[in-house]
């Protein structure tokens, strides 16, 4: 079974006191009883982080306890310089035509894929990016033509980007969810200081 995660990177590129930082966060984490007070094995990119505690459903979009029955189920705490990606997500928030530099899906929140129904206009330039990748897959010519200049460009040539971070501060939960609830990543910021980035992935 593969593991997934989502990280929340403050988007500050460098904390001078990352580990006091963190330490707040953790205080505030364990008074709300979302994570344990202690560290255990229940992470995969370090060797302990925090277990889950019985509020952790309570911030999870689905409200789902599923968690609670994983070995890799804890709050991983970085506070060294990392370069935080999703390894094999593919959730753009940036499809780019290589003519007008338009970004064909503007405005789209990462939260919005995790919505019971995407806005049809996403969802109409996303079915396309799919189909066009899986034309690419079979050799075929993939053509996605632009909406905003008309012109007619190869799949290959769109630029993509994903959410991705860079700081020396990142909280990485193991297989909770697939998304939070907006109101606990307003607190999280609150508590941090600064608005996060939130870094989806799957190995
Ligand atoms: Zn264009």
């Amino acid at each position: 079974m593969s593991d997934g995660f989502l990280t929340l990177v403050p988007k500050q590129d460098h904390f001078e006191e990352a580990e006091a930082v963190a330490a707040k966060v953790i205080a505030w984490l364990v008074s709300r009883k979302i994570i344990k007070p202690f560290q255990a094995d229940c992470v995969l990119g370090a060797p302990f982080g925090y277990p889950p505690d019985k509020n952790s459903v309570t911030v999870i979009k689905d409200g789902d306890s599923y968690h609670f029955k994983l070995i890799t189920n804890g709050l991983e705490v970085r506070t060294e310089r990392t370069y935080f990606q999703g390894y094999e997500s593919f959730e753009p928030i940036v499809i780019q035509c290589p003519a007008c530099y338009t970004n064909l899906i503007e405005g789209l929140d990462l939260m919005d894929y995790y919505q019971e129904t995407l806005e049809e206009k996403y969802q109409s330039i996303l079915v396309q990016v799919d189909k066009a990748i899986d034309e690419w897959y079979e050799g075929k010519t993939s053509i996605i033509p632009c909406p905003a200049c008309g012109s007619a460009e190869s799949i290959t040539k769109y630029h993509f980007e994903s959410p991705r971070g860079f700081s020396n501060l990142g909280f990485t939960f193991w297989n909770w969810s697939h998304a939070f609830k907006e109101d606990f990543i307003q607190e999280f910021e609150q508590v941090l200081g600064c608005p996060i980035t939130i870094v989806p992935g799957v190995i």
